[in-house]
């Protein structure tokens, strides 16, 4: 049988586990990368219409690694964010909420990346890391956790011995099922469609939400005048406009949009994401830790999923970096108990957060659309609250990891 020694295993290589790989990396960690797609299929620029909405300490760690100099080009500010109820939605309170004047005050807190380009540089850097191995079209079949290490074995034979295993292979999770880690799942039997469109009006940097009564669709600036969107919607609908040929998709799409960007088309192929709510009851074991979506599958109403799973990587590896430089074993439940404290109570407002807002957005209870118009109203009217929620959804307040501070371990 072939072997290899390591300080971490990480299983599942996107954007989180290949994050967290880099970081340990580059900071003397031998790191073995496990993903079981094919390599290609990880650093292929096509079929990879996925965008995200990063937040300030997202970009701010992106900084640290270089990452951000090498994706600046291809991302887009947003200086503008405006929601908006969509239409037969509430009729009692409508409602119209900006928060331009907060952000141009603010600089830019927020950029839209394409996947594609992140991933991209992400694995460009994790290439030349000479610490990390990252094994392609791979998985564990069985793992052995003792007191002094932890063991896992491949489909192809090799076993792995370390101090720690890490499980990033989202959701759902087959690192977290062979660690016995039960969750708290909502289905809101909804999914999101998501694409690039090209458009004859100029964006203006504007992020606009219209929320409709079967789920909300976001529009989302990109570069070259391009947006991003996310329709998010019940999933006999979005079985339904699947099916429809591209123009009564799109000519769809910009009656629900309300033609703000002129003429639309895709760019590439829509696709659709099943939307679910899946919250682990457990972060850590003893020799064993999960981080992004394989701890918390949110609804990406507000777009902080990658965000969320993001401050976990650098909380991690903040911890692990330290413990290490003490000599202490990174694998024991004293270290991991500190990760377990520090994320606890940000993974839980952000959940409860995201699944609060898709349920009062998409209510057409009439007490609630009297509430929610009112409140709305209030908030319109105040730069305090507003400043308020823009810093709070920047990832940069309360305490947080270094790297999201901007500054290095
Ligand atoms: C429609 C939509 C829009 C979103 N928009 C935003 C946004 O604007 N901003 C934002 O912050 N977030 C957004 N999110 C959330 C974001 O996509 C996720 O939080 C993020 O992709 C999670 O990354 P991850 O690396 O944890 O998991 P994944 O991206 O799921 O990566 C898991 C990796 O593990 C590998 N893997 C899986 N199983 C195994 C296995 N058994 N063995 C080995 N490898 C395995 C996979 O191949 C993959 O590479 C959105 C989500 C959706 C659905």
């Amino acid at each position: 049988m072939k072997q290899m020694k390591k300080n971490v295993v990480i299983i599942g290589g996107g954007i989180i586990g290949g994050l967290l790989a880099l970081i340990l990396g580059t900071n003397g960690f031998k790191v073995a990368i496990i993903d079981r797609l094919q390599e290609d299929k990880i650093f292929s620029n096509s079929n990879n219409v996925k965008s995200y909405a990063l937040n300030e300490g997202s970009c701010r760690l992106l900084n640290v690694l270089k990452i951000w100099e090498k994706i600046r080009i291809n991302s887009q500010p947003i200086s503008r964010i405006l929601l908006k109820q969509g239409s037969k939605i509430s009729s009692i309170q409508p409602f119209e909420l900006s928060f331009e004047k907060i952000l141009i005050k603010n600089d830019h807190i927020f950029y839209m990346i394409e996947e594609k380009y992140l991933k991209k540089a992400l694995f460009e850097k994790i290439k030349i890391c000479s610490n990390i191995e990252y094994l392609h079209s791979r998985y564990v079949k069985q793992k052995k956790i003792t007191t002094s290490s932890a063991k896992v074995l491949l489909d192809n034979g090799l076993e792995i011995n370390s101090d720690l295993i890490i499980g990033s292979d989202g959701y759902p999770s087959s690192s977290a099922r062979q660690f016995k880690i039960k969750y708290l799942k909502y289905n809101y039997f909804q999914s999101s469609i998501v694409g690039i469109l090209k458009h004859d009006l100029d964006h203006e940097n504007e992020a606009v939400q219209i929320f409709l009564p079967s789920g909300p669709l976001a529009i989302l600036p990109l570069s070259n005048n391009r947006s991003s969107f996310v329709w998010t919607m019940k999933n006999n609908e979005a079985e339904r406009r699947l099916k429809l040929d591209d123009q009564m998709f799109l000519n769809e799409m910009n009656c629900a949009f309300q033609n703000r960007r002129g003429k639309i088309e895709l760019e590439d192929k829509k696709y659709s994401f099943p939307i679910s709510l899946a919250l682990s009851q457990k972060i850590i074991k003893e020799k064993f830790v999960i981080i992004g979506d394989t701890a918390h599958k949110i609804h990406p109403i507000a777009g902080q999923g990658l965000n969320l799973g993001i401050r976990d990587v650098a909380a991690l590896a903040e911890i692990l970096i330290l413990a290490r430089r003490l000599g202490e074993d990174i694998g024991s439940k004293m270290v991991l108990k500190r990760y377990e404290r520090w994320r606890n109570l940000d993974i839980l407002s952000v959940v409860l957060f995201t699944d609060f807002a898709n349920k009062i957005f998409s209510s057409e209870n009439y007490i609630l659309q009297f509430f929610r118009g009112f409140g709305f109203k209030f908030l319109n009217r105040s730069d305090f609250l507003k400043q308020y929620l823009i810093k709070e959804a920047s990832g940069i307040t309360g305490d947080v990891p270094k790297l999201t501070r901007g500054e290095k371990i």
